[in-house]
């Protein structure tokens, strides 16, 4: 990949906004195209095939690991979450901003390997404020509620990881936050 400037990668834990942040993004900056992972969790009411995610099973999961299909990958809370890699290389190459919204290790993974890409880690208020925001959106039973809060102590320790680590607490500050590191 050429233009390694135009990697954008957003991480931090489950519940932190990290969707609700991208779109508000994506509505501010039509150059800015988000990748769709794929992903062997079931789809949550109202998630789409090819919008939310692509929807795989195991089988076929592996399958594009072994092809080497996936940009980057990674096991979250029980389940595989990968990015494919032809739809981001087509979208770089016509000039788009690549925006991708993954966990911490798959974030690690493409730092790695872009290094000039650009890396922000999105961090809750507190962490009483990250247990309420992910009991609210009431999708995951208690115990995927369990994996993603013990999950994400870990992941707020590799904050320092990355470029830049920003405190969500407002929606719409921090989507204009992201776009001026972006743009700078
Ligand atoms: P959820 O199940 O809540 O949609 O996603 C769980 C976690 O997986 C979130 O932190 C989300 O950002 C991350 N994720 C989504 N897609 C990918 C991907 O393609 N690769 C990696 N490594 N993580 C992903």
């Amino acid at each position: 990949m050429k233009n390694q400037k135009k990697l954008i990668i957003l991480t931090g834990p489950s519940g932190v906004g990290k969707g609700t942040v991208v779109r508000e993004i994506l509505g501010k900056d039509k150059n800015i195209w988000l990748s769709i992972s794929a992903t062997t969790r079931d789809p949550r009411e109202g998630e789409r095939e090819g919008e939310n995610y692509y929807f795989l099973n195991q089988e076929k999961f592996k399958e594009m690991i072994d092809q080497n299909l996936f940009l980057e990958w990674a096991q979250f809370a029980g389940n595989f979450y990968g990015t494919p890699l032809s739809s981001v290389n087509e979208k770089i190459k016509k000039g788009f901003t690549v925006l991708l919204e993954i966990e911490v290790e798959g974030a690690k993974q493409i730092k790695e390997k872009f290094p000039n890409s650009l890396s922000i880690f999105l961090l809750p208020p507190n962490k009483e404020e990250l247990e309420r925001r992910i009991r609210k959106r009431g999708t995951e039973k208690e115990e995927a509620i369990q994996k993603r809060l013990s999950r994400a102590n870990y992941e707020i320790s590799a904050s320092n990881q990355f470029d830049f680590a920003l405190t969500n607490n407002n929606v719409d500050e921090t989507a204009e936050r992201i776009i001026k590191l972006i743009k700078t």
